[in-house]
């Protein structure tokens, strides 16, 4: 009889490992696979041009028939953003998720017309759903969205711990309670591989309690003379809840600023996750009415957004409101990494237009909704695992998180930092690194629902670095020249004392030399001869300038013979920078 080779159970990260955001696992079983989450991530300052960034599904597309359905921890956008890019592409069987993270995610897809393309289950805390070879339990942790879950996955080889984001808050505003006995319970049976989120691992001790946050936000309403504008992420509805609280307790009204503020506000309370009367909010022109010390302003644009209401409001480019002195601004979030320059701009306009703004990492107005160093120790302690992997976090994270393991005492050999497109194979008894899937960048320019090719951002960021060098030749048909070199230059620096008209003429003698040398033109084709024109002045303005500007040649054919029509009357034209 042939012997039967066991299936592994293969863990596959396409998003989220090596990098803050678009948290996206698959993890798969002979025929079957699950998906763990689908997240978006936001661009960094390079990326110009570029609204949101999604991971390469290509492996989920080859692979859509073994898909039996995506577990969804919480409704964080880097966790469900991707959802409506992946349906676009393939259907998903059956979408699991928590009450929040579904009604935020029916509104995307309506939206897109994608409700066709999957179903959507909602699950409650402890239920055991079975997807393919593999059941899962949502479990309830505590983080900065509420309805957020820890998943336990039971496959064939073993039970695998999930965290999904998580922080150990023991006086959560909506007293749901970290799950612990069930995390304890599976580490009693024993739990395979623990996969934990590795955010605030550079952070020693423990995140604060949501409710720390209250004592501030109570003690600046209590101060506060005039208005005050509160700005934290939409979706931190324990945060908008706590604010919406504040704001009944000192008897002023709220004015919501941002779509996506409104949107969750409007989901959230019809969901039940807050309550408030009806009257507390106000729209912005009757807002407007009151005095000032009966307004609250609830805006987005904590992160420095260029077309955010605080940021508008902070520029003095809001239609409707107005910075005033005397205004009290609540910055109640801490910048994600990238995005501290627009945030102190912000900041900085705030206070030049005379508001007091309370900010920053130990003003009290913030805490995070990861779990920082003693709470990623306890979350081994608890759980037990076998092999140990981390996630959702930079490189240097992950590996900073499996030396945290390594001291809870797992063998180091048995923790992993994977980067997305690495394959963990594990058996009952043995995990390794084996293999890699295709993984990488999708660029989205949201405003024209369309990717951006890698090459394009590339040139962007090229042109903003270097400038732009075009060059411009005609050609007759055989291949001699009818006009130009031309050149222009687009913001390019040029080397000290050195006029634009006597550098344009060096980069044409660069052309010259070799549009001038018949066995060149005689042999090249358009294409190549770009190709080597482009390389030519590359090496130039590398050598002369140390300098990488984009570099664009323009050929244009004509079917006349040069004899015809005079010989090179035009003399080239020079342009400035
Ligand atoms: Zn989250």
């Amino acid at each position: 009889m042939p012997s039967t080779i066991p299936e592994i159970l293969k863990i596959i990260p396409l998003g989220g490992l090596g990098e803050i955001g678009k948290n996206t696992m698959v993890i798969s079983y002979g025929n079957d696979m699950i998906l763990v989450d689908a997240g978006l991530a936001f661009p960094t300052d390079e990326m110009l041009g570029v609204d949101l960034v999604l991971p390469d599904i290509s492996f989920l597309v080859e692979n859509q028939s073994k898909l039996k359905g995506l577990a969804i921890t919480h409704g964080h956008e880097d966790h469900i953003g991707g959802i409506p890019f992946i349906l676009k592409e393939m259907s998903i069987p059956v979408i699991y998720g928590p009450a929040l993270a579904l009604g935020l995610l029916e509104g995307k897809l309506k939206e897109g017309g994608l409700e066709d393309r999957t179903s959507l289950r909602q699950v409650r805390p402890r239920e055991k759903v079975k997807i393919g070879c593999f059941e899962v339990q949502f479990i309830r942790c505590t983080h900065s969205i509420a309805d957020s879950f820890s998943l336990i996955i039971k496959t064939p080889v073993g039970t695998l711990i999930h965290t999904g984001d998580f922080k150990f808050d023991f006086t959560p505003v909506d007293g749901e309670l970290f799950d612990i006995a069930s995390l304890t319970a599976a580490a009693d049976e024993g739990v395979l591989l623990l996969m934990s989120d590795s955010t605030n691992t550079e952070r020693e001790g423990y995140t604060p309690s949501e409710k720390t946050v209250w004592n501030k936000l109570n003690e600046v309403f209590a101060n506060a003379k005039q208005r005050i504008i509160v700005t934290t992420f939409a979706s931190n509805v324990h945060r908008v809840r706590q604010v919406l609280q504040a704001a009944l307790k000192y008897d002023r009204k709220v004015c919501i600023l941002g779509r996506s503020m409104l949107n969750l506000a409007g989901i959230a309370r019809e969901l039940g996750y807050m309550t408030f009367p009806d009257g507390l909010l106000l729209p912005v022109d009757q807002i407007k009415k009151l005095p000032m010390e009966k307004v609250v302003i609830l805006t987005t644009g904590s992160q420095g957004e260029p077309l955010s209401a605080l940021t508008r409001i902070a520029n003095d480019e809001h239609k409707q409101i107005k910075i005033v002195k005397g205004d009290t601004v609540i910055i109640s979030a801490t910048p994600i990494p990238g995005n501290e320059r627009s945030v102190a701009n912000t900041i900085n306009a705030l206070f030049t237009r005379g508001a007091e703004v309370i900010y920053g990492r130990d003003s009290g107005v913030h805490v995070s909704g990861h779990a920082c160093r003693e709470e990623q120790k306890l979350m081994i302690n608890l759980c037990q695992p076998k092999f140990f992997m981390p996630i959702h976090g930079e490189y240097r994270m992950l590996v900073s998180h499996c030396e945290l393991a390594t001291q809870c005492g797992i063998p180091e050999e048995n923790t992993f930092v994977l980067e997305n497109g690495d394959v963990l194979e594990v058996t009952a008894d043995s995990a390794r690194k084996e293999g890699h899937v295709k993984a990488g960048l999708i660029l989205v320019d949201s405003s024209r629902h369309w990717h951006i090719n890698d090459a394009i951002v590339e040139d962007r960021r090229h042109l903003s670095e270097d400038g732009l060098v075009t060059v411009a030749l005609t050609l007759d048909h055989e291949r001699r020249v009818l006009a130009g070199p031309d050149v222009n230059l687009k913001g390019v620096i040029l080397p000290r004392g050195i006029p634009a008209e006597e550098f344009v003429i060096k980069v044409q003698a660069v052309v010259k030399a070799i549009i001038d040398d018949r066995s060149v033109m005689d042999k090249m084709e358009d294409r190549e001869l770009r190709t080597h024109l482009t390389a030519a002045l590359g090496k130039y303005f590398d050598e002369r300038m140390r300098a990488n500007p984009l570099v664009q040649i323009l050929l244009h054919n004509v079917s006349v013979d040069a004899d015809k029509i005079g010989k090179f009357k035009r003399p080239p034209t020079t342009t400035s920078r």
